[in-house]
């Protein structure tokens, strides 16, 4: 490992927040395709997507679904593709054991429906640099799939995601330069950050990279301390979040 980062010279990434009209949409299932054994996608469509609009490639809306004794649960997904004109959103649902969405999306059939909300605003991340390292697990797929797909030619990515085994390994089309590596742990380990933090340790850090995390919060929590700590990695080239808390339902962890 290379340290200290010299990243003195390079003028920092801007995150830009732009908030949208806050909206509920009701939205009929229209397709549903199992990308790998663990992860479902679903397309959406409707009128209401017309004017759907989400900047960054890692936005979320809220999915509303029944939850016990009546009540409404509510989590957060990632608009994986959309488009107005055909008026469809499409989600991938990474499987696991538990969870009323994740019960919702096993047991979704063509004609069903949904409501979502949001986005409610986009993060958008901008600068004069040209490298992107993206790591996370399952759940970060689909916004890491997005934003290799919309990366353009000229950027370097580099991501490392842990899953399950090489049946979950997702190909994916972009114009940029890309490098992928999987980590493979068991589903019950998903809040263990070694399979991850071995491939990461094992990488250069070229200066200018703009480093992105995402996975269950403590893996997220522990691959944030080594870039900042054992790196030297200045804050505003990384942006990491908790996507979900192991053992907790409706949890996310946010690390500024
Ligand atoms: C900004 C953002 C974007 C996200 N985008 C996506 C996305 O596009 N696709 C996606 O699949 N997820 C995504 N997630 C994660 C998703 O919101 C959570 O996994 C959510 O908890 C799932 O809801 P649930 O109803 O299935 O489970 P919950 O009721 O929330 O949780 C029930 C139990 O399952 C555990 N659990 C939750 N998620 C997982 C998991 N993935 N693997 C194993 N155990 C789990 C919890 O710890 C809890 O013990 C995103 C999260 C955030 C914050």
């Amino acid at each position: 490992m290379d340290n200290p980062l010299n990243y003195s010279n390079l003028a920092a990434p801007r995150i830009e927040r732009v908030r949208h009209e806050l909206r509920r949409r009701s939205l009929v299932v229209s397709g549903i395709e199992r990308i790998t054994p663990g992860m479902l996608r679903i397309t959406l469509s409707g009128e209401d997507l017309a004017d759907f609009v989400s900047l960054g490639a890692d936005d979320h809306i809220k999915i509303f679904v029944p939850g016990a004794d009546g009540t409404v649960e509510h989590r957060d997904y990632t608009p994986r593709r959309y488009d107005n004109d055909a008026r469809i959103l499409a989600l991938d649902f990474a499987l696991h054991e538990a969870g009323p969405v994740t019960a919702w999306a096993m047991n979704a059939a063509v004609g069903d429906h949904l409501e979502i909300g949001g986005p409610r605003g986009s993060a958008v991340v901008s600068g004069d640099f040209r490298r992107w390292l993206l790591i996370g697990d399952e759940t970060a797929l689909p916004a890491i799939g997005r934003r290799i797909e919309e990366t353009p030619d000229g950027h370097e990515i580099t991501s490392i995601a842990a899953v399950t085994g090489p049946d979950e390994r997702q190909a994916f089309r972009t114009e940029a330069a890309l490098t992928t590596h999987w980590a493979y742990r068991p589903l019950d380990r998903a809040s263990d950050p070694s399979a991850l933090l071995s491939v990461v340790r094992s990488l250069k850090l070229e200066p200018g990279t703009f480093v992105w995390i995402a996975a269950e919060a403590a893996v997220t929590r522990a691959i944030r301390t080594h870039f900042v700590e054992e790196r030297g990695l200045p804050l505003p080239w990384l942006k990491a979040s908790g996507y979900w808390v192991k053992g907790k339902a409706d949890s996310t962890e946010k690390f500024e």
